[in-house]
């Protein structure tokens, strides 16, 4: 029998929510397949773990998410957290910094029945994950920004050769099994010497890929070009920030925030899978929230942790048939009060993944 252990942090915000609706589909999908056990790891994260260890990332989260096969993420509200705290990286900082989460990968595609701004969207962004322009992750010790006087701060982008390296070989990697396209986003025309050398840096892995056409593009002008054709993208390269917004403008152009998942990837093998979405603190606790990114996010946690496809696919075909058959949570819902909560879109996923497994096993 198969084992696998799964570290699960809920979050601030909708996190808790979310998060719930992601292990009972797991659940579903992991008991439908195959005889296996599974341990759900809850650890304490954000808010809750302030309250029990004063400590928005205590030792014993770190430690016991060492001891999983991947990790569920629900998002966090570093902002509202204690002003003593706000010099720490927030938690997303610190577990990417902890782990080497490098390549934060942020799928975007059409769904079927979702009225998006463009049709035929399927592209991926890979977003480099611990350096670029998030001062929180981009130090060894310490915090990348600093208040000189009560009205100067400094903030500081940091891009390494190696970083840039993997980000781009990974992008490449992912390009040669789709459509063979790879766009690098930068601003090299006026970052000249950080975005230069992002822009250089995949220029030359580039080489080792010559199967795949590469272009690259100004952050503003990708900006522009994904509203108006998103369709023509395959795989975006780009640093920490600007594939954070990106992708959160891929999000909508699809159909809804709440619908992108994302994976971590990290050079131990040890990944973390979230929504891209925040903690959406305006809908907390209102039972309305979109769980689709979060359960999307479990499809990735057992295709690319465990190498579960048909369990994964399950769960992925599962939220098409929900989305087909017309039903939205409030964030897809064209028309006031026509919508399902958030508990009822999951309850309809685990019953279209169980249909969907009796048709095939
Ligand atoms: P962060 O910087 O932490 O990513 P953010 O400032 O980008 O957070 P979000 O928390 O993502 O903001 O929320 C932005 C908007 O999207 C809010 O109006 C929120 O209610 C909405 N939203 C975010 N996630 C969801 C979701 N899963 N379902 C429905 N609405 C959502």
């Amino acid at each position: 029998m198969k084992s696998y252990r799964i570290g699960v942090l809920k979050g601030d915000g909708i996190g808790p929510e979310i998060v719930q609706a992601n292990m009972r589909i797991l659940k579903a999908a992991l008991s439908q397949f195959q005889e296996s056990f599974v341990e759900y790891v809850e650890c304490p994260i954000g808010f809750e773990a302030i309250h029990s260890h004063q400590d928005p990332v205590p030792a014993s989260t770190i430690e016991e998410l060492k001891k999983c096969h991947g990790w569920i993420l629900g998002p966090h509200d570093s902002a509202s957290y204690p002003e003593i705290l706000t010099e720490r990286r927030n938690p997303s900082g610190e577990l990417r910094h902890t782990f080497d989460l490098f390549a934060n990968i942020r799928p975007s595609q059409s769904l079927p029945g979702v009225q998006g701004l463009v049709q035929n969207v399927n592209l991926v962004i890979f977003r480099e994950n611990t350096e670029g322009f998030y001062p929180d992750r981009n130090m060894y010790h310490g915090v990348g920004e600093w208040m000189i006087t009560p009205e100067v701060a400094i903030s500081t982008g940091v891009f390494t050769k190696k970083a840039i390296t993997r980000i781009a070989h990974a992008a490449f990697q992912s390009a040669m099994e789709r459509r063979r396209k790879v766009t690098i986003v930068h601003k090299a025309n006026v970052i000249k010497l950080g975005s230069g050398l992002f822009l250089r840096t995949c220029q030359e892995v580039a080489k080792a890929y010559p199967h795949v056409t590469v272009e690259d593009l100004h952050i503003d002008a990708m900006a522009a070009h994904l509203v108006r054709r998103a369709g023509d993208f395959d795989v975006i390269v780009t640093e920490n920030m600007f594939g954070d917004i990106l992708s959160d403008e891929a999000s909508m152009i699809t159909g809804s925030l709440g619908m992108l998942p994302s994976a971590s990837l990290s050079s131990t093998g040890l990944h973390l899978y979230e929504p891209i979405h925040g903690s959406a603190p305006d809908i907390a606790g209102q039972n309305v929230a979109n769980p689709l990114a979060t359960i999307l996010s479990a499809a990735s946690l057992l295709r690319t942790s465990f190498a579960l496809e048909e369990e994964a696919a399950a769960i992925e075909e599962a939220v098409e048939a929900v989305l087909a058959s017309g039903k939205r949570t409030k964030d897809l819902s064209a028309k006031e009060g026509t919508y399902q909560i958030t508990e009822d879109i999951t309850h309809a996923v685990v019953d279209a993944l169980k249909q969907r497994v009796k048709t095939i096993v």
